[in-house]
């Protein structure tokens, strides 16, 4: 389970350079966002055989055929989400736990949702390990949100809906911002979309590609 210490130094180095070469190189300065992957050990996230691969500028597999993103995402969405130190922020699909591990150390308190019970598990416990304590794991279908700790400052979809679900929309305060990929598989963009009194302004970012939401408000299947 837990590496020694000296084991999980080794990887020191390859996290700075992907954050000098893959996240500060390609744009994303915010000095508390590269201070977040740099306290993440994305080692620990990946499946035991993948941890050489870890830094690499990749999506790699992890368990249940769902996917931890490349680290560029990671950071990517994190800088467009434009986390305060007093946020709570939701985010839907836990996946591997790293995203989410990299959120606790921007915001106050950070909820995450996952609709396999097996990933959750498995995240909570990484996560844990590490000593982070500002996060709680819930299971369930994220596509409707998280009500019981609604609202919230900033919530994250790491998983690809066909449209912004309204509901995510409804538990952000006002002024609230919800960063997510839109689209089918292999034509997806990341949405930036703002909750104002009256309306939703929406913003286009980039490219990119991952797993689908599945649930009530999302894709159906499994
Ligand atoms: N943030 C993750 C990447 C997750 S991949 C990380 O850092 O590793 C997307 C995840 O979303 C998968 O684990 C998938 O099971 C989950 N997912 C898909 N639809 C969901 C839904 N409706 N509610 C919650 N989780 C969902």
């Amino acid at each position: 389970m837990n590496e020694p210490r000296d084991r999980d130094n080794a990887y020191d180095p390859a996290r700075r350079a992907m954050i000098d070469t893959q996240i500060s190189a390609r744009g994303i300065r915010d000095p508390r966002v590269l201070a977040a992957m740099d306290a993440v050990p994305r080692e620990r996230f990946v499946p035991e055989a993948l941890r050489s691969a870890a830094y690499e500028d990749r999506a790699l597999p992890i368990d249940e055929q769902q996917t931890i993103s490349q680290p560029y995402i990671v950071a990517y969405m994190t800088d467009a989400l434009c986390v305060a130190p007093h946020h709570r922020v939701l985010e839907v699909g836990t996946g591997s736990g790293y995203q989410v591990a990299v959120l606790a150390h921007l915001a106050n308190e950070v909820h995450t949702i996952e609709r396999l019970e097996v990933l959750s598990e498995t995240a909570a416990r990484r996560v844990a390990a590490l000593g982070i304590q500002n996060v709680q794991f819930h299971l369930g279908d994220g596509s409707l949100g998280w009500p019981d700790a609604a609202p919230y400052d900033r919530i994250i979809v790491t998983a690809a809906a066909p449209a912004v679900p309204p509901a995510l929309i409804a538990q952000l305060v006002e002024g609230g911002i919800l960063v997510l990929p839109v689209g089918e598989q292999g034509k997806q963009t990341l949405v930036s979309a703002t909750r104002r009194a009256h309306r939703t302004v929406e913003r286009v970012l980039i490219a990119c590609r991952f797993v689908r939401l599945v649930g009530r408000d999302a894709w159906h299947g499994s």
